[in-house]
């Protein structure tokens, strides 16, 4: 979609979430006909919270100074759904906007937050991409023709399509990981 000279302007052509001038869209910050200006990575993570990385979201951290309303209701958002690390729980705890602007932003938190799936590991923790684990059991690798042995550490893992499973590599071999045979790390 075009982008106005409005929001081109508001932006210096950049996206408004953190800062990026490449692939520039525009992003619909629901349920009001309110736009933002997003980097294509920002976009189809904003549209599909199972990718949220949070390691791209640090920028967080000054986007949620923004004195943009509309800005402010995503950064809130991307933190609220990012909340199983240490460093998004510091920034809302932090997090200042007006009465309105805080029900603009809790107005899709609450569906949204019930159609995410969260990975989770055998404690209940939320697994996010980048994590690192602990094997609790000795686990069959099927194909791979080796055991997975408990206690093994697996870092940087990746999320997939289905909350149950993780991706990491054991043994030099990248395999799917059943996320409630894991502990975080
Ligand atoms: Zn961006």
């Amino acid at each position: 979609m075009k982008i106005s000279d409005e929001l081109l302007q508001r932006s210096s052509n950049k996206c408004e979430i953190c800062g990026s001038d490449q692939d520039l869209d525009i992003y619909k910050v629901e349920p009001k006909d309110q736009y933002i200006v997003v980097c294509n990575n920002c976009k189809s993570q904003l549209e599909n919270p199972n990718t949220l990385d949070p390691n791209h979201f640090r920028c967080l951290n000054e986007t949620m100074w923004s004195e943009v309303p509309a800005v402010q209701v995503v950064a809130y958002r991307l933190l609220f759904q990012m909340q199983g690390e240490d460093w998004t729980r510091e920034l809302l705890d932090m997090f200042y906007f007006d009465d309105d602007t805080k029900k603009w932003a809790e107005a899709t938190l609450q569906q949204e937050n019930d159609d995410i799936t969260h990975t989770k590991d055998s404690n209940g923790a939320i697994l996010n991409k980048g994590d690192s684990v602990t094997i609790i059991k000795d686990l069959e690798v099927k194909g791979a023709g080796f055991t997975a042995k408990r206690g093994t550490v697996v870092k940087n893992i990746a999320l997939t399509d289905n909350p149950e499973q993780i991706e990491g590599r054991v043994n030099g071999t990248r395999i799917v990981l059943l996320s409630k045979f894991l502990k975080k790390v």
